[in-house]
C-alpha cells in the first residue's frame, strides 16, 4: 500500500494531507499592516510582526 497521496488541483503540488494543504488556499491572505509583506498564515504574520517590527502579538486583532 503506497501512502495516500492528493494532487492539488490549485497548485498542482503532491501533499498527503489535502485538508490540511487546502486550508492554505482557503485562508485569505493576510498582508503586514507595517511593511508590504504577505502571508497565508496569520501566525506567521504574527511571527513576522513580533521578529520584524518589535510589537506584541497581542496587540494585533486576531479576527
Ligand atoms: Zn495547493
Ligand atoms: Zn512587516
Amino acid at each position: 500500500m503506497s501512502p495516500v497521496a492528493f494532487k492539488c488541483r490549485l497548485c498542482g503540488k503532491t501533499v498527503s494531507n489535502k485538508w490540511h494543504h487546502a486550508h492554505s488556499h482557503w485562508s485569505a491572505t493576510v498582508a503586514c499592516p507595517y511593511c508590504p509583506h504577505v502571508y497565508t498564515r496569520k501566525d506567521n504574520l504574527k511571527y513576522h510582526i513580533k521578529a520584524k517590527h518589535s510589537i506584541s502579538s497581542h496587540l494585533i486583532s486576531s479576527t
